[in-house]
Formats: structure tokens, C-alpha cells, sequence
């Protein structure tokens, strides 16, 4: 653990871009970053081209006590509209490698393209990596997962720079994957150092290109349908209660079209809060209050957001990630 340490920006970028040879920018907005197409800026923002540069970013900031958030594709964070007091790392590593029947993803390789990488080398598995537009770092810290299997039932291992500052290779079940959920979600305190996702090995099986294209058409088709796609979203914005589906609360509710600013809850999807493009960060959080309360007020269950809050919430811990709504009140 470390305390958050006031900085220059200015001289750290200046550092940062002497020491490792990497550019950084100060302010930089974060909404574009993210496919809920909010938030405000960053501090510092400096993106991580691969594993290395990873690294040594993350050391060169833990040394200093300055806190940090990595971000992956943006496409489970709201991100506050005052944006992330420290520095805001994006993970865009994206080696890949297929050995055997096995695929070693860097963190930062979107999880659409583990899919089509595996197909053209005859192995299965990772097609519902195709419904996830998130990097294979954010899949493992949500234990991302969509058409009846997850990161849980393919991953063999990742290596996780954990907050000694080690680099150490971990199973699904040293990172306590589950429904959504992974170790590395729950930090011990706000305060905590946030273990990084540096890469991920993958267990596939063989199948052949046409079995593959089949499964991936499914898919594509399925989202098509079902999904308010091509329209800012965090994708399902509350995780389904036990034996119960968000979306189905919600829309039973009557509260798909409810909109608050420029946010509102999708007519074709209930379970996602979409953005038309003008609303903030404060709209989205907003919304999703609302929802929480009504659907709790109608029919009793709490539900609980599977997006994560970053940034300055006005809160106390203004460094605060989250997804426990009432610690961002
Ligand atoms: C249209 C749409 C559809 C979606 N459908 C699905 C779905 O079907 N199933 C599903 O599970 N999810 C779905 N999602 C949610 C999202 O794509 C996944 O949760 C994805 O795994 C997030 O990855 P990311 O790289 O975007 O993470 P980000 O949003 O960038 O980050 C999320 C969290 O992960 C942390 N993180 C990111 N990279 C790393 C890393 N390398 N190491 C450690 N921590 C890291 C960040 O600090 C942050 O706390 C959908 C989202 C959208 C927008």
C-alpha cells in the first residue's frame, strides 16, 4: 500500500519521457478513451505500446507513490466528469503468440481480435471473445464472459504484476475468477496499489475454420440483434442478481427510454445505459441511481453496478475505483 502522493505533471512527464522514452500528455481527456464516451482528464496519461513499456511505467510510478489506474479498451468504466487525479495508464500491448493449442495475449490485445487469431489457427474457444470490446487484462479483472462461457473456463494462467512489484504467473483460481468478478476487482483499500494484468495464456481446442466461422456468425448475429450497438454504452451496466436478469427488472420496471440528461436506458437492451453523445459522467452514475432505486423500490433487489467508477468523484479518495455504488456517493 502506498499514500497517494501530490505531483508536478509537468516534471514527471518530463521524467517519464527522459527515463523510459515515453510520451506523455497532461490533461488529457479520457471520454474518447472509453465507449461510454465520458469523463474528464487525466493528470497524466501515458499509453503502454507493450509489455515493456508496461512495466516499467507502472514501477516508474509505484516508486514514486503516484497513484495510477490502468485502462484497458474503456468499455466497463465510467469515468468521472472531473476526470482521474494521478496518472491514467492505457494498456495498448498487443502481442500475441500461438503455441500449440495455446494463445499468449498481451494485456492490451482487444478481445475481438484473440478471436479471430485463434480462429485462423484452427482453435476454439475464444469466440465469444468477438461479443467482449474490451483487452484481454480488462476480460481477466472481469472475468469477461458472454455466450455460455467466460475467461474462467479458458484461461490457464496470467501474469500479474502484484503489488510488491513482482511479476507472478497466476491460475483462475489464485485470481478467485467468477461471475464477473476476480480478485483483482477487490482492492483491500482505496489506497491499495492495483495489481496489472501483463499477459494472459489461453487453452484452446481444435476445431475446424468452418465450426469456428459458424460459432462467430452466431454470435455477430446475436449481438446484432439484442445489443444497442454503435451507441456509446458500458455494456451491461449492473451485474444479474442471483437467478435473475438485470435487464428483466429493469424493463419490467417500465423504466427502458427513462432518461436523465443526455443519458438514458436502452430500448433494446434494458440492462445497458446508453449515451446520446451529449450526456456526462454524472448523467450516467445518475441514471443508474435511479434505476437501482426504482427497481429496489418495486421489487426488493439491490442491484449492484458491474461497470467500475475512476477518477474524482468529489469524494474523500478522490483516486477512488470502485464498483460499490455507495462508496462514490
Ligand atoms: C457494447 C458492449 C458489450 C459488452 N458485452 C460484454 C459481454 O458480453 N460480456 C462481458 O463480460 N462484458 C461485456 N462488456 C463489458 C466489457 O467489454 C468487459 O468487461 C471487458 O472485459 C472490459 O475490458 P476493458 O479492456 O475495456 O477494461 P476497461 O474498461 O479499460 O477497465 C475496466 C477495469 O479493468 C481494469 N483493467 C484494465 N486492464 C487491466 C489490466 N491489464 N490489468 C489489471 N486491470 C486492468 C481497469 O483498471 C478497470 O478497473 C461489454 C461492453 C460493451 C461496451
Amino acid at each position: 500500500m502506498t499514500a497517494a502522493t501530490a505531483f508536478d505533471p509537468i516534471a514527471l512527464g518530463t521524467e517519464i519521457q527522459r527515463r523510459l522514452g515515453v510520451k506523455t500528455s497532461r490533461d488529457e481527456p479520457l471520454a474518447r478513451f472509453t465507449t461510454m464516451r465520458v469523463g474528464g482528464p487525466a493528470d497524466l496519461f501515458a499509453v503502454a505500446h507493450n509489455a515493456f513499456e508496461l512495466r516499467a511505467l507502472v514501477k516508474f510510478v509505484r516508486t514514486r507513490g503516484i497513484p495510477h489506474v490502468v485502462l484497458g479498451r474503456g468499455s466497463d468504466v465510467v469515468i468521472a466528469d472531473a476526470g482521474v487525479r494521478g496518472v491514467v495508464i492505457q494498456v495498448r500491448a498487443e502481442g500475441t503468440e500461438v503455441r500449440d493449442d495455446r494463445l499468449i495475449a498481451e494485456a492490451g490485445v482487444p478481445m475481438a481480435r484473440a478471436a479471430t487469431v485463434t480462429q485462423g489457427a484452427g482453435l476454439s474457444g475464444l469466440e465469444f471473445g468477438l461479443a467482449i470490446p474490451g483487452s484481454v487484462g480488462g476480460a481477466v479483472w472481469a472475468n469477461a464472459g458472454a455466450h455460455e462461457s467466460d475467461v474462467k473456463a479458458i484461461l490457464e494462467g496470467a501474469m500479474v504484476m502484484t503489488a510488491d512489484g513482482t511479476e507472478v504467473r497466476q491460475d483462475p483460481e489464485a485470481l478467485e475468477l467468477g461471475y464477473r468478478d476476480s480478485r483483482l476487482k477487490h482492492r483491500v483499500s482505496p489506497d491499495a496499489v492495483p495489481e496489472i494484468v501483463v499477459s494472459a495464456t489461453f487453452r484452446l481446442t481444435s476445431a475446424t475454420p468452418d465450426e469456428i466461422r459458424e460459432r462467430l456468425d452466431d454470435i455477430r448475429h446475436w449481438r446484432q440483434a439484442h445489443q444497442p450497438l454503435g451507441i456509446p454504452s458500458a455494456g451491461s451496466y449492473f451485474r444479474n442478481p442471483l437467478d435473475d436478469s438485470a435487464g428483466r427488472l429493469i424493463d419490467a420496471a417500465g423504466l427502458k427510454g427513462t432518461r436523465l440528461g443526455g443519458a438514458s436506458v436502452s430500448e433494446k437492451h434494458a440492462n445497458f445505459l446508453i449515451n446520446d453523445r451529449k450526456g456526462t459522467a454524472a448523467d450516467v452514475r445518475g441514471l443508474g441511481e435511479l434505476v437501482r432505486t426504482e427497481v429496489a423500490r418495486r421489487y426488493g433487489v439491490q442491484l449492484e453496478p458491474e461497470v467500475v467508477f475512476i477518477g474524482d468523484w468529489g469524494t474523500d479518495d478522490r483516486w477512488v475505483q470502485t464498483t460499490e455504488p455507495e462508496a462514490v456517493r
